[in-house]
């Protein structure tokens, strides 16, 4: 029997786990940088610590913007906001948010019947099915004829075609795991408003440098126009200058460029129809790869490329085309990233979480969900006063598995792509820049022997559950050419595609009009709470 862990939307956050009543060994914090990883790293600490007497003040630079992208999540957010206790009916209209029932990934392969495919949220729903859908994967990988496409096995794919929101009534008896689109410049300002009622203290004011104790720790930042501010913990949300972390500490980076091609991103929004998509569209294009993202009042659209492959100028004038602006003058902008991570994201008394901790492309929208888990693992190791030497190396070794194990899923991606049109295509094809876990990872799918397993034992398992490896595999059609497949044998065809389309027919029947839904928001329901299922 194999276990596949699923997206599950709650933190396991130990309020208290200290002696109770025990003052904290940290008294003061102090966050640079007021984007997203800033406020929701200051709700994140101010939930645990505030009441316990910690005082958390939050600086952020007047003349330094915030990246302003960044409008796609992962399921994991909605714990965040459970967490908070913070509605999806209070903050969803006030960053013109709509629900996402997962991703499509258009063009990325050439195979017939696998040009397109979704990577759905799976949930408790789609326990009824998966085992089916893993159990045709293998078959379809040791050369039978059987349907091995994910589309028809997740209940959230479905929801998606239909446009429907992943939203059930409250009479069904099951909950749907989804993640988010947003408006990023929104969604900060409502995050800082929320901090700031929870007793966060913000200063408008630009740190202009780290000043360093004797043992290398940061003593005190000093700012333009101010006195020098001391604190015991400094967390550096200062975007990809990561001011603290790298330029006072200088911890090392790992840069993962020679795994990950692309550097640079274009973005410009487009009117929303009146029907509400419920996915991220992820569509390959000539050096990279365009996300479309729906919110309720416009489209988010971007195209991330490799500036090695094509310019700025090439990379603008393919995304209008792909989005029919070539006549507009509606503004694109801009953006270089810088992909990778440093060595230590909790390095003496720092702790670097979001793009200064580092940034894996945005194909799947993993960011917020790296800063959740850096937060709220911090503040788990605070909580039990684990503040040592050796809790910093356990610390850094679980982030940094989080982030290897996503970048590797990420990598995926580009090396199955079957597509020949460009240079940038090929090249990523043929990168040998692989991890030993990936390398035998390939090497069990080719050889028919399931991945279950290995995948839940190995670092590959800590950024994606089994079921996202297979839809990604069988989703781009890694399997023997279609004249190279045989009849299936009595054991490799059990499962009949008409009861499983029936079933997620019908489970998707109970499921709302997106639009319609965005305008009802139900109160908040709880979660179900089963973080692993067998199959
Ligand atoms: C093209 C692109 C697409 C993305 N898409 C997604 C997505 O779909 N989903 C997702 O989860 N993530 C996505 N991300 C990542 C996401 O945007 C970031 O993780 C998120 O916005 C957090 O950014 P941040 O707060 O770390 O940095 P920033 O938003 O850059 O904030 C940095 C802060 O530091 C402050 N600062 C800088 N210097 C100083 C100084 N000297 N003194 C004081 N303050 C200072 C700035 O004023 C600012 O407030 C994307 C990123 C890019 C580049």
């Amino acid at each position: 029997m194999t276990t596949a862990t699923f997206f599950d939307c709650t933190f396991n956050l130990t309020r208290g786990a200290s002696a109770p009543g025990a003052a904290p060994a940290v008294r003061r914090i102090l966050i640079v940088g007021g984007g997203t990883a800033g406020w929701m790293t200051a709700l994140i600490l101010a939930r645990s610590l505030i009441e316990r007497g910690v005082e958390i003040t939050l600086l952020e630079s007047p003349a330094v913007p915030t990246v302003g992208v960044g409008e796609g999540s992962t399921p994991w957010l909605r714990g965040f906001f459970d967490m908070l206790g913070i509605e999806e009916a209070e903050w969803m209209p006030a960053c013109h948010a709509t629900y996402k029932c997962g991703i499509s990934f258009d063009r990325w392969s050439t195979k017939p019947g696998f040009e397109r495919y979704f990577h759905a949220f799976a949930s408790m729903l789609d326990n009824l099915t998966l085992r089916q859908f893993v159990h045709n994967a293998d078959a379809r990988v040791n050369g039978a004829d059987v349907h091995a496409h994910p589309d028809r096995f997740f209940v959230a794919a479905r929801l998606a075609t239909r446009r429907r929101a992943p939203k059930a009534p409250e009479s069904f008896p099951f909950d749907v795991w989804h993640g988010y689109h947003f408006d990023a410049v929104l969604l900060g300002q409502f995050l800082h408003r929320k901090a700031v009622e929870r007793g966060v203290r913000y200063l408008s004011c630009h740190v202009t440098q780290a000043n360093l104790a004797p043992d290398g720790s940061i003593a005190s930042v000093s700012i333009r126009d101010g006195e020098p501010i001391a604190a015991d913990v400094f967390v550096d949300c200062s975007g990809f200058a990561g001011l603290l972390i790298e330029k006072a500490l200088r911890t090392p980076y790992v840069s993962f460029s020679s795994n990950l091609f692309n550097d640079a991103a274009v973005a410009m929004p487009t009117p929303i129809e009146d029907a509400i998509p419920s996915e991220t569209v992820s569509t390959a294009l000539r050096h990279g790869w365009a996300w479309k993202i729906p919110l309720t009042n416009r489209y988010g659209n971007g195209y991330v490329y490799s500036s090695s492959f094509c310019t700025q100028d090439e990379a603008e004038t393919e995304l209008r085309r792909h989005l029919g602006l070539l006549e507009s003058d509606v503004e694109a902008r801009h953006l270089k990233m810088r992909i990778g991570r440093v060595t230590r994201h909790w390095n003496k008394n720092c702790l670097a979480v979001g793009l200064a901790q580092g940034f894996i492309e945005p194909l799947e929208a993993t960011a917020l969900l790296f800063i959740q888990q850096t937060a709220a693992t911090f503040v788990e190791f605070l909580e039990k006063g684990d503040l040592g030497e050796e809790a910093h190396q356990r610390f850094n070794e679980r982030v940094n598995a989080h982030f290897e194990g996503t970048r590797d899923y990420i990598v995926t991606h580009y090396k199955t792509n079957s597509r020949e049109d460009t240079e940038y295509w090929r090249a990523n094809a043929a990168n040998m820049n692989l991890s030993e876990e990936l390398k035998q990872l390939y090497g069990l799918w080719m050889s028919g022997k399931g991945i279950a397993a290995p995948v839940g034992q190995q670092v590959l398992g800590k950024g994606y559950p089994v079921f996202s490896w297979y839809s990604l595999l069988a989703g781009v059609g890694i399997f023997p050419e279609h004249k190279q497949l045989r009849l299936p044998n009595a054991r490799e065809g059990i499962y009949k595609m008409a009861e499983i389309d029936d079933l997620i027919e019908r489970s998707s029947a109970h499921f709302p009009d997106h639009r319609a839904a965005l305008g009802h928001i139900p109160p908040r329901r709880t979660a179900p709470s089963l973080q692993a299922y067998f199959f």
